[in-house]
């Protein structure tokens, strides 16, 4: 038994250098047994990058066995009057939506697939207040919400590719304080009178942390100092 005269570890009976720090083994002793298969692969493999659309394929099958077997169950077993199979179908479609078209359609641009993700969340939402009777939320609650996110994403999508690390910090933080004033607005708003409470709570926290992010920001010897520190 061998041990490497640098660092100390100790070595295989094959090996003719130090796997650590590459120091060359020499002890007359014990020489180095070269017949000996080596310890560790010399053959370098790599995994396979995975077959997109195979990957679409397998998420497809799974999706829509879950949605048709919800489907099947509701009609012949759980109907009781209420089509609560179609909410879970259409929630396997908004999932395929997002999931599954991406991998197929790679070449569309990214705000196309947004929009349409957006979409199957409205197709989704509507499917519920047809399958509930629930036209008076959807129109009032959901919507109103719908399209709070939807101008939130779509700015994000619009602004966020040409700005700094810290300005995407600040700029997700004040999208999220304007999105739960909007949130607890909509909510207050569908059940009778506008008190904002807990969005006020966030918006201040949120306010909090934009803060410091904006005087580091402009100030040119913090930021030299934060992108040092933290290697950005
Ligand atoms: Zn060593």
């Amino acid at each position: 038994m061998s041990y490497c005269v640098n660092c100390g570890v100790e070595l295989d009976k094959d090996a003719a250098t130090c796997p650590l720090c590459q120091t060359p083994v020499v002890n007359p002793v014990c020489p180095v047994d070269t017949t000996l298969p080596p310890n560790f692969p010399v053959e370098r493999r790599e995994v396979e990058p995975v077959n997109r659309k195979e990957l679409a394929l397998l998420l497809s099958a799974m999706l829509g066995c879950a949605g048709g077997c919800c489907v099947l169950l509701n009609v012949l077993f759980w109907w009781q009057g209420v089509p609560w199979s179609a909410i879970v179908a259409g929630a396997c479609a908004m999932l395929w939506v997002w999931t599954v078209v991406p991998l197929l359609l790679r070449r569309v641009p990214s705000i196309w697939m947004l929009g349409l993700d957006l979409l199957a969340v409205a197709g989704l939402l509507a499917l519920i207040a047809l399958a509930t009777h629930g036209w008076d939320w959807l129109g009032r609650l959901a919507l109103p919400i719908w399209w709070g996110v939807s101008v939130v994403l779509l700015f994000l999508w619009y602004i966020l590719p040409r700005r700094s690390i810290l300005s995407r910090c600040m700029l997700v933080l004040g999208s999220c304080v304007v999105l739960m004033l909007w949130l607890e607005g909509c909510i207050d708003l569908f059940l009778g009178g506008y008190r904002p409470m807990w969005s006020l709570v966030v918006a201040v926290v949120g306010v909090a942390l934009m803060l410091p992010l904006l005087i580091i920001r402009y100030r040119p010897g913090l930021r030299r100092e934060v992108r040092r520190r933290f290697h950005f």
